[in-house]
């Protein structure tokens, strides 16, 4: 056991009553720290470098996907804490007359954030945010998968946070082991769902309270009345954002049989437009970024080559650079269940598709795995879409669009089941890290008429109370 690891636990644990105590006005100054330290250039240039040594990825998606979304949440928490943390007046039924009720959320305390390591910095910060909004005392464990944002992110907070607010601790998962033996209030776990089952089952040990972000395969799909050329530029881009490493992202792509071919051709123009626009490679493309390392590199060429070998077709693409961790944009055609990349989630630049005729198909194929984080619908005909709702059940659902479901502060964000349990983003966020209070009190009134001794006429007026409620 790292000694350290239980020295800032005891601190934080000792410090948490006096932070639970800070009005709105001394939390939003923690959360303008983080924000004025990214609004440096010295600092953004560093988180550049990072994301650029981890994954080469380009400036304007780690403003986009990272630095932006941080300071979106900042200023969406700083507007709307106060009246988050006001208590909650709640309705009184007839039957409780003489009392009033209110909710108040109260920080849970000591809470844990552990981050994956494919939107590193966003992913450690934005659940970061939240536990500070609601007056918590928290630890990040970022990724050792992208060490350098990892060791940017422990700088950062070092310098803004005494460690009896906020520490960081890096490392694998013998850390995060370590971290989870100490009886946190709360733990936010974004990564896998294999690793989401430890993560619960350690929490079990203290009964922590868990929100899980997890991922999975969320379909795409395309119906016979979708804007077929639009469907498929929105598709490319989000499934080529940080080279396909995004939990949201189309996983696999359900098209109908009719529109099969002008998808693959419109999918194939959209590729060269993004990232081959002057015919010099997408290999050579600033905004094309890379896996993150050899290790996913070679898992996804198995899964690529698993496929082809059960008869799957590349219609384009599939150029893998080992020496580079460089994969082409990649769709495959001619897939059966009993591939690997239709059993695992693919987190790649890699995309398989089916075809279907009847929409009974597509929701017989959604139904057979996991629930799914996204389901992405494009379609003109309010029938198709409503029975894809209707007959199956995801974390959340962009229709006609792609990556969005993250974007709205006032929606909820996650899972279901195998792809998360809670969620966060606003206000959703701001009560994960809370416990919401019940409060009664009475004010007048008394219900010593129910006390025993037992008659008909205490019988009668219980059942009476009831049905009033
Ligand atoms: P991962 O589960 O391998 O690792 C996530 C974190 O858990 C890392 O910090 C890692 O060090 C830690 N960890 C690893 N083994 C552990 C163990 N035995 N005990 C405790 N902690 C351990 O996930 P990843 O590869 O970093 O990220 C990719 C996964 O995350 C994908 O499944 C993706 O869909 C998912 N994801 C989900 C969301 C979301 O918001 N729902 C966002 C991003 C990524």
């Amino acid at each position: 056991m790292d000694p350290d690891i239980q020295r800032v636990f005891q601190l934080q644990q000792k410090r948490a009553p006096e932070l639970a105590l800070l009005d709105h006005h001394a939390r939003i100054e923690r959360l303008l720290r983080i924000d004025r330290y990214l609004k440096e250039e010295s600092h953004v240039a560093e988180l550049f470098d990072a994301m650029q040594k981890d994954f080469r990825k380009h400036e304007v998606e780690v403003i986009a996907t990272e630095i932006g979304v941080v300071q979106a949440q900042i200023s969406h928490a700083c507007k709307k804490l106060r009246p988050w943390m006001k208590p909650q007046k709640i309705k009184t039924p007839f039957p409780m007359m003489g009392t009033s009720s209110h909710i108040v959320h109260e920080p849970k305390g000591v809470v844990l954030i552990i981050a994956p390591w494919n939107y590193p910095f966003n992913l450690s910060f934005v659940p970061l945010v939240y536990a500070i909004a609601s007056g918590n005392a928290a630890i990040v464990k970022p990724s050792e998968v992208s060490a350098n944002t990892s060791f940017f992110i422990k700088k950062m907070i070092n310098e803004l946070f005494d460690e009896s607010e906020v520490a960081v601790f890096e490392g694998g998962p013998s850390i995060a082991e370590e971290l989870l033996e100490q009886p946190f209030n709360h733990i936010f776990f974004t990564g896998s769902p294999q690793v989401g089952k430890i993560v619960m089952a350690a929490a079990a040990k203290h009964l922590s309270s868990v929100t899980l972000e997890l991922g999975g395969k969320s379909p795409a799909i395309v119906d016979s009345t979708a804007n077929v050329r639009k469907a498929a530029r929105g598709i490319a881009w989000s499934k080529l954002v940080n080279n396909g490493q995004t939990c949201l992202t189309p996983d696999y792509l359900i098209l109908h049989e009719s529109i099969c071919d002008t998808f693959v051709e419109e999918f194939i123009m959209a590729v060269q437009d993004y990232y081959n626009p002057n015919g010099l490679g997408i290999e050579n493309s600033p905004d094309y970024c890379r896996i993150i390392n050899e290790h996913h590199f070679q898992r996804l060429k198995s899964l690529y080559d698993d496929a082809i070998s059960k008869g799957a077709e590349a219609l384009v693409g599939a150029q893998f650079n080992n020496s580079d961790c460089f994969i082409s944009p990649t769709l495959l055609g001619n897939i059966s269940d009993d591939m690997d990349i239709m059993k695992e989630e693919i987190f790649g630049p890699i995309l398989p598709f089916v075809t279907f005729s009847k929409p009974g198909e597509v929701v017989d194929i959604i139904r057979q795995k996991p629930k799914p984080l996204t389901l992405y619908i494009a379609s003109k005909d309010e029938g198709n879409i409503d029975y894809f709702m209707k007959e199956t059940s995801a974390g959340g659902t962009v229709i006609n669009d792609y990556m969005l479901g993250y974007s709205n502060p006032y929606l909820p964000f996650g899972g279901v089941n195998d792809s998360g349990i809670g969620k966060s983003m606003g206000v959703h966020a701001f009560k994960a890290f809370s416990n919401e209070r019940s409060v009664i009190r009475r004010n007048w009134g008394t219900l010593s008429m129910l006390y025993p001794p037992y008659n008909d006429r205490i019988r009668s007026l219980i059942q009476l109370l009831y049905r009033w409620m």
